[in-house]
């Protein structure tokens, strides 16, 4: 295969899934504005380029991990954008999590440019960035879909095909609403176990085998010491940061809004998380709400 892959976005997850890429013998052009992030990859083979236009002048596909969407607005559409340079006929696959809406404008950008992007965000962690699982939500029509498949097996294990353009990010959005609720669920409840005097690993044991069972306790327990892969044991860093979970459930919150949907539980998890972000967690890991929860009573 000799066609050159750039990406975008070398954090805690791009950073993992770039690499995949690489493993799996994809040329690769890679571009962050954190220098660090970049030398990572190009310490293992890929090549830098200064610019996303100028990834994109070499790039057949391109994949961008970017916090949010004012981020993948930039680097699609500012000046030294993507869209500025796109080959015809390129891929462009954005696995951040964004508004649906910031992903149906972008695409419609995209296309007059000449390219096909797709709503391609993903689901398993920093965990399953590494080790090559992620789920792929994607949005866009079937035969792109089928285009970019091969590229995103490098990268993760469950791809699905949801609908039209966007509607990866609606999946997307809705799981983020679960996910930043079971959190603080799991969280409320290892607490008061432990502080009733139960050992938290035998807890979380019987959660995980019971109608507790959830992502949040059994893979990704925020209580420290329960799981040592998990967040929680290495002081809350290297995984979902709070501010991102706030960033999701604030897009969960405000897509709720706009068609009078309720939300009860999304509105409250999404207060709890921006007072974390207030106090100074943004960057910590969102199972630290844990944490957060014992020192805020
Ligand atoms: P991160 O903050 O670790 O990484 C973002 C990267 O983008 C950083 O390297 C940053 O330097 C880079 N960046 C920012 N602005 C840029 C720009 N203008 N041009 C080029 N690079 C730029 O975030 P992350 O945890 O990797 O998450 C990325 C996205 O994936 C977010 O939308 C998040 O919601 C989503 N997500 C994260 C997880 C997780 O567990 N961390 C899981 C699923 C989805």
């Amino acid at each position: 295969n000799d066609k050159v892959v750039g990406f975008i976005g070398l954090g805690n997850m791009g950073g993992h899934q770039a690499m995949n890429l690489l493993k799996k013998g994809h040329k690769l052009v890679v571009y962050d504005i954190s220098k660090d992030n970049v030398q990572k990859l190009t310490e293992k083979g890929a090549t830098s380029a200064p610019t996303p236009a100028d990834v994109a002048k070499q790039a057949d596909i391109i994949v961008t991990m970017l916090p949010a969407s004012a981020h993948v607005r930039s680097v699609y559409l500012g000046e030294k954008g993507i869209l500025s340079t796109v080959k015809k006929g390129a891929l462009l696959l954005d696995s951040s999590t964004i508004d649906p809406q910031t992903a149906r404008d972008v695409a419609n950008d995209a296309l007059k440019a000449g390219a096909i992007m797709l709503d391609c965000p993903v689901s398993g962690g920093t965990g399953g960035a590494e080790a090559g699982t992620l789920t792929f939500m994607v949005g866009g029509a079937e035969t792109d879909f089928e285009r970019a498949k091969p590229y995103l097996q490098a990268m993760g294990k469950n791809i699905v095909h949801c609908g039209d353009v966007g509607t990866g990010q609606v999946a997307k959005v809705c799981n983020n609403l679960v996910l930043g609720i079971s959190m603080i669920a799991v969280s409320e409840a290892m607490n008061l176990g432990v502080k009733l005097g139960m050992d938290p690993k035998k807890l979380s044991g019987i959660f995980n085998t019971s109608s507790a069972r959830c992502w949040s306790s059994e893979l990704y327990n925020p209580c420290p010491g329960v799981l040592e892969s998990a967040p929680a044991s290495r002081g809350y860093t290297g995984g979902f940061g709070s501010a991102l979970m706030n960033k999701d459930l604030g897009l969960a919150v405000d897509s709720a809004k706009s068609i009078g949907e309720p939300l009860p539980l999304g509105n409250n998890a999404h207060q709890i998380y921006t007072m974390m972000v207030t106090k100074g967690l943004g960057g910590k890991d969102f199972s630290a709400v844990y944490e957060f929860l014992q020192k805020n009573k």
